[in-house]
């Protein structure tokens, strides 16, 4: 999660429809979901969290073992690169960072292709850059956002198991790793300005940043995530959504920041964001701002990783009902 900027423009309409879109039923992505396990998770968090990555920054050798770890977890299940001869790496280059990087750095990005409209992309996405070593200080960022990056890994595992048991999405998945977003949100400007697939085919992005903890605000109720922009382009998403955790995870979602008035702006200070202004759907999924945020203090010791199994399940079966439903996600607002 970025610190907070204002960005103009984009004022989303937001309306109380309550048009229903049943979820359909599946045989078997509850036991898909399951391969989503608390050892998976934790492992991966406390290896992209560890001394070793030296808090990730863009640019950084520590981002790059990054993006070597996550690109090989792909590798290793057989999950394809997004790119031709199977490069998982989208390098951007360093001007691209208006000096904000010393190096180029890399987006890591593989798909799963659908079996009947392979042509239309549901993209999950997760910044794993961080804010690297200040003053002999490693920024951890086990929160922000190995949380993230680990839920779409996880996700992408599960949708793997289901391919190997014959239940290939319908639409394809798009795992999108994302650099630079501490600086600037610079992996998802890029990723829109050169998209891999094209974003008039790209139906929905899901984008998690900081999913493994609990705020102040929910610290006698932990079972719950933040929901932001789920209502904002397509009223059949934010149903379905509602549908999926009713259906299957039984989180409290809560809407506090999805309010247009709200100070703090989350709406515009994810990856998102980028997908949004171009009239994509997105939900962001948040577990709200802590003691921890932007400190070496975020570790993995600090999660709660039954909570990020629950929250990652939830992110796996909208991305399912969104891959796997009849008609393409409809846009009916702007
Ligand atoms: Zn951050």
């Amino acid at each position: 999660m970025r610190k907070l900027f204002f960005y103009l423009c984009f004022i989303g309409f937001v309306s109380c429809a309550t048009q229903q879109n049943n979820v359909q039923a599946y045989s078997n992505n509850t036991t898909f979901a399951k391969s989503i396990s608390k050892i998976d998770l934790q492992n991966i968090v406390y290896k992209l969290a560890s001394h070793e990555f030296n808090g990730r920054r863009s640019g950084e050798n520590g981002q790059k073992l990054a993006a070597t770890y996550i690109a090989n977890f792909y590798k290793n299940l057989n999950i394809n690169a997004a790119q031709a001869n199977e490069n998982y790496f989208q390098n951007i280059p360093k001007a691209f960072f208006n000096g904000l990087s010393d190096a180029n750095s890399e987006n890591v990005v593989a798909f799963i292709k659908g079996s009947s409209h392979p042509n239309q992309y549901v993209i999950v996405s997760a910044h794993y850059d961080h804010l690297g070593e200040k003053y002999g200080q490693v920024y951890y960022g086990a929160d922000d956002n190995a949380s993230g990056t680990s839920a779409v890994l996880e996700i992408a595992e599960a949708f793997k198991t289901a391919v190997l048991a014959g239940h290939r999405p319908k639409r394809s998945i798009v795992f999108l790793n994302l650099t630079g977003e501490e600086e600037g949100l610079f992996g998802s400007k890029y990723y829109t300005s050169q998209p891999i697939f094209p974003l008039e085919n790209t139906i929905a992005d899901l984008n998690i940043d900081m999913i493994g903890r609990v705020d102040e605000a929910h610290k006698d109720d932990e079972n719950f995530i933040y929901l932001i922009g789920s209502d904002k382009l397509s009223t059949e998403l934010h149903n379905l959504s509602e549908m999926a955790n009713s259906t299957y995870t039984h989180l409290n979602l809560d809407y506090t920041y999805n309010d247009e008035n709200d100070p703090n702006r989350f709406y515009y200070r994810s990856d998102h964001y980028n997908f949004a202004k171009h009239n994509i759907p997105i939900i962001f999924y948040f577990n709200g701002i802590h003691d921890d945020y932007h400190q070496p203090t975020d570790t993995p010791d600090k999660i709660n990783y039954d909570l990020l199994v629950k929250r990652t399940q939830l992110i796996f079966y909208t991305a399912w009902e969104i891959a796997n439903r009849p008609a393409k996600l409809k846009v009916d607002k702007n």
